[in-house]
């Protein structure tokens, strides 16, 4: 039975059997117990599935990756300690040191630098290209050596919409896989894997947690490329760190997450914890209740923003005439998530004492958890930059981005009015 995404997110994973907690527990044990030497020999041929040591894989931590993969349509999914390491993952799978991948320039500034800098350290390349760029730019960024195209479904932090089927066509033409990551759109927003993207990634600390208190990250495998195609033999000759194990040969459609698993989660030890996996999975048991409220108060907001006169310009996909509303159309039908931003007619003065006079919406760096969060970067988080340094990274310095939380939208409404009155 196929259930609704609203029903995997309370049924999907955790299966008890017979007498075993209604409830995913968690299984804070590094360690398993078994009866014969022969069953830890299966195991670790991969000729068994089971767990052998809480940074491979852990029962509790095995079920939300269950759930992750059961809404988002996926053979498969990993879990890691944050949304960097899934990023990082989810490349370094795919491309060594020699290779080179395409990325959207409009994502998440942690990435961006993961990309930039400390991947390129490690002798693989990237192109920056602007999303909007026509098939045929984007086809010229295109190298013998390159192996993977890289964008997120709604950007953090300027909320441009990634055409996923524009980018899935030129992927698959170049024989080269796609990586969405769909954290702020969430699979309830979004599918990228029914569009054709062939990874998915999050950072599991945004909405599937969605109150802030754990950090994750996620990657999740549709199952759908095709591996042999010549271009990538780590998946297709053996691995002699595995005793020789092909993993298209013994893995088939799953072979893309299982040696994400098997090499880089076994040398690179960035594993969740069954602590936070679990806390992820009650986050994620609300998800679709969540991003309905999230999406429909950051609706109205960016409306009463936009007949505002002390706001100068408002972003946000959902809103009738941004850049990005076609595409929104598209790809979010159920709403286009809780993040907001937006210009204070005043400027950087304006905009920093409109933030320190809000009340109900705190000053966090955070975004996408069930409160209302503010953050003006210009006098917070990007303090140090000149305002000609600002406009060059399009952190503009009367921008002021608000996380949209779950609280009654006319209470968030009421704040911004009496913080606007004051500046
Ligand atoms: C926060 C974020 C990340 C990084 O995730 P962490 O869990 O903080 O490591 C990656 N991508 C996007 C879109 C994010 O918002």
């Amino acid at each position: 039975m196929d259930y609704h995404i609203d029903t995997k997110a309370i049924q999907s994973g955790w299966k008890p059997k017979n007498k075993e907690p209604r409830v995913l527990p968690i299984y804070q044990s590094t360690t398993f117990k078994y009866d014969s030497g022969e069953t830890v020999g299966r195991l670790f041929n991969l000729e068994e599935e089971g767990f052998f040591y809480t940074r491979l894989a852990n029962p509790t931590v095995d079920a939300v990756e269950r759930k992750l993969a059961d809404m988002e349509g996926g053979v498969g999914a990993m879990l890691t300690s944050s949304g960097q390491a899934a990023s990082f993952i989810a490349v370094l799978n795919i491309c060594e040191a020699g290779d080179h991948f395409i990325s959207s320039a409009s994502i998440y500034g942690g990435t961006f630098n993961l990309f930039a800098v400390t991947m390129k350290k490690m002798g693989i390349d990237v192109t920056f290209i602007d999303q909007n760029a026509t098939e045929e730019e984007i086809q010229s960024a295109f190298r013998p050596n390159t192996k993977a195209i890289f964008g997120e479904t709604i950007s953090n932090p300027t909320l441009h919409v990634f055409d996923i089927e524009k980018f899935a066509k030129i992927a698959h033409k170049n024989n080269v896989p796609l990586i969405v990551d769909n954290t702020f759109a969430t699979p309830v927003l979004c599918r990228p894997i029914s569009y054709g993207a062939d990874i998915v990634v999050y950072s599991a600390s945004k909405y599937l947690d969605g109150h802030a208190v754990a950090l994750g990250g996620a990657i999740v495998d549709s199952g759908n490329f095709d591996w042999n195609n010549g271009k990538f033999p780590s998946f297709t000759t053996p691995d002699e760190s595995y005793h020789g194990i092909i993993y298209t040969e013994t893995f088939g459609k799953s072979a893309y997450i299982a040696k994400a698993r098997a090499q880089l989660m076994r040398d690179l030890g960035c594993m969740i914890s069954p602590q936070n996996a679990f806390l992820i999975n009650l986050g994620m048991e609300t998800l679709p209740l969540r991003m309905e409220r999230h999406s429909k108060n950051a609706l109205e907001i960016a409306k009463f923003l936009n007949s505002h006169k002390k706001i100068s310009w408002v972003n946000y996909p959902g809103l009738e005439g941004n850049a990005d509303y076609r595409l929104a159309e598209k790809y979010l039908t159920k709403g286009a998530s809780g993040v907001v931003s937006f210009g204070i007619a005043g400027g950087r003065e304006a905009a920093a004492k409109f933030m320190d006079t809000l009340s109900l919406a705190s000053i966090v760096v955070h975004v996408a958890d069930a409160r209302t969060g503010v953050l003006h970067p210009a006098s917070s988080t990007h303090r140090q930059l000149s305002d000609k340094q600002l406009e060059e990274s399009g952190v503009v310095p009367e921008l002021v981005r608000l996380s949209v939380g779950i609280e009654h939208a006319g209470d968030i409404i009421a704040d911004i009015t009496q913080a606007l009155e004051k500046c």
